[in-house]
């Protein structure tokens, strides 16, 4: 048996305590939250790993330090209304379900929205609604929301996002020129029409699609999602 919770605090004092991660509500969910049950069985062993996992269907768990580092960046806190797009295994967003009031999630492929609705359920995460589709248009029925994350890069920030946070919320999102490399953005918005933009550093996260996103790949040609190489001193998502 493996001591999972060692892990988990071990992972919390060297990845996340060491590198800037301070927000004291973040690191009390991290150590919570069982990252190996968010990873493919096979995969368990190396869950404490300091980088992405693939999950499945071309995509991966984000590195944890990742999933700190946008959580304290959007300032969640408790009683938060958050959108989180681009759910994937379910990790980030139990991890913010630990913090905020309540949480959102989209993703786009239905097998992991079966796998992730499934872990919710059994964990015990009911904070949590999540959804099949296109994050990039946000959820306009449960608009606006006090912090959007997005774990997924896209060439822009997608408009309709702008539109449903709230007048002093949080965008954290990664955005770029290429599928493979962006910057890690804040966007605070601090009036009806304006936003205040912080850069938080260089990252890779599997490309966005959908309406506001990339456009969608030929299935055998080049483009297609994949596990970004790891590149020193980057955050990975
Ligand atoms: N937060 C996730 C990270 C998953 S990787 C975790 O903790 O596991 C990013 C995910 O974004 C992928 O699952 C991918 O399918 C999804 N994605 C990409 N474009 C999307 C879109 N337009 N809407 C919703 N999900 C999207």
């Amino acid at each position: 048996m493996l001591d999972f919770v060692r892990r988990r605090d071990e992972m919390v004092a060297t990845q996340l305590a060491a590198r800037g991660i301070v927000d004291p509500r973040v690191l009390a969910a991290m150590r919570e939250v069982p990252h190996e049950a968010f990873v493919p069985d096979r995969l368990s062993e190396v869950a404490y790993e300091d980088g992405p996992l693939p999950i499945g269907e071309g995509q991966t768990i984000s590195q944890p330090y990742m999933v700190a580092l946008m959580i304290q960046a959007a300032a969640v806190a408790p009683g938060d209304r958050v959108l989180d797009i681009g759910t994937g295994s379910g990790y980030a967003a139990a991890v913010l379900s630990r913090i905020a009031g309540r949480v959102y999630g989209i993703e786009r492929l239905g097998g992991l929205v079966a796998a992730a609705q499934e872990r919710f359920a059994r964990l015990g995460y009911d904070r949590i609604a999540l959804r099949e589709g296109d994050g990039t248009l946000g959820w306009p029925e449960e608009a606006p929301f006090d912090a959007i994350l997005v774990a997924a890069g896209g060439p822009v920030v997608p408009e309709p996002l702008k539109r449903q946070v709230t007048v002093g919320g949080r965008i954290v999102l990664p955005v770029g020129p290429s599928r493979c490399t962006q910057t890690l953005v804040r966007l605070r918005r601090t009036g009806e029409e304006s936003f205040e933009q912080t850069d938080l550093g260089l990252c890779a996260f599997v490309p966005l699609r959908g309406a506001h996103g990339w456009p969608e790949p030929h299935p055998s040609g080049p483009g297609r999602d994949a596990v970004p190489p790891a590149a020193g001193g980057e955050g990975r998502g």
